[in-house]
């Protein structure tokens, strides 16, 4: 096996190149989660979307966040919306199969979000089951895909305790900055709480390094750092910071088709076969 001292200062491992995945498992789903606005939810969850669809998975990515960014990134307009994931939430008439759009990759398609969804907490808050909504929602879809990935809000509120109850993993993309570590440990809580009370089988697939400058000492520090906090819970691979996420967000195409041959495209594919390493049911 091939190591080499990686940013995260430990040797990387060799992941293999994902193999084909059993026929007939339902889609095993993952909640892009952090509360703190800015740190890659969204990129990661297009940028890892599309690779692994490259990677032969059929995709499912689910806006979650009334601002609508997933949605704007695919090049939907989000205000031209008829119905949206929100509508799914709170009218049990409208099924999740209604929302589903392709998008310009094959095998990877969208259920959309946007400033409707802010209402969803409020009409939610007095309902039975309100922190199982999501999980309903997606019921009807879970073997039409292989992975479904559940781009959250920047908050712990009552939409990413929904996110948390319908998946089997969550990433936590964080930005290689000071004080990036600060919530950690609430968004933790929060993870254990909703093991306890409504998803014992939640697990921490890894914690991500987003936006890395390897030129400045600090965002090693920061790294070194949350590898002593959290040990081989972060992932080895590492997102660099580029321009081109921002220019791929304005074309509305994941940067695996925006810039299939650049390094921050060849990132993603790396954390798609770390990520199927880890969930070997994906
Ligand atoms: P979040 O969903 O956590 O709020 P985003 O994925 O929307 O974060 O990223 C915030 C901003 O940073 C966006 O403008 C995005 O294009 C940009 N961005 C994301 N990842 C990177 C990166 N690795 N390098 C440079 N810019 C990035
Ligand atoms: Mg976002």
């Amino acid at each position: 096996m091939d190591l080499t001292t990686g940013p995260t200062g430990r040797s990387t491992p060799h992941f293999p190149d994902p193999a084909p995945r059993a026929p007939g498992a339902p889609a095993v789903i993952i909640a892009m989660c952090n509360q703190k606005g800015g740190v890659g939810k969204t990129t990661t969850t297009i940028s890892l979307g599309a690779a692994l669809v490259e990677a032969g998975r059929r995709v499912l990515l689910v806006d979650f966040d009334p601002q609508g960014s997933l949605t704007v990134g695919l090049g939907f307009n989000a205000h031209d919306l008829d119905q949206s994931i929100y509508h799914a939430l709170i009218d049990r008439e409208i099924g999740v199969k209604d929302l589903v759009m392709s998008t310009s990759v094959k095998g990877l398609d969208l259920v959309p979000a946007n400033i409707d969804l802010s209402a969803a907490e409020m009409r939610l808050v007095t309902e039975v089951g309100r922190e199982q909504a999501l999980a309903r929602v997606l019921k009807p879809v879970r073997f039409d895909y292989d992975v479904i990935l559940i781009d959250c809000q920047p908050s712990l509120g009552l939409l990413a305790v929904n996110a948390l109850t319908a998946a089997h993993g969550v990433i936590i993309p964080l930005e290689c900055e000071y004080f990036a570590l600060r919530g950690v440990a609430l968004l933790k809580d929060t993870i254990e709480r909703v093991r306890e009370r409504t998803n014992d089988e939640l697990s921490i697939i890894g914690l991500l390094g987003t936006m890395y400058d390897s030129r400045t000492l600090h965002g090693k520090e920061v790294l070194q750092s949350l590898v002593e906090g959290w040990g081989d819970l972060v992932f080895h691979t590492v997102i660099r910071r580029t321009v081109k996420f921002s220019d791929a967000t304005v074309a509305g195409e994941p940067i695996t088709v925006y810039a299939p041959n650049s390094p921050g495209a060849a990132s993603y594919r790396e954390l798609t076969r770390e990520v199927l390493s880890r969930c070997p049911d994906a």
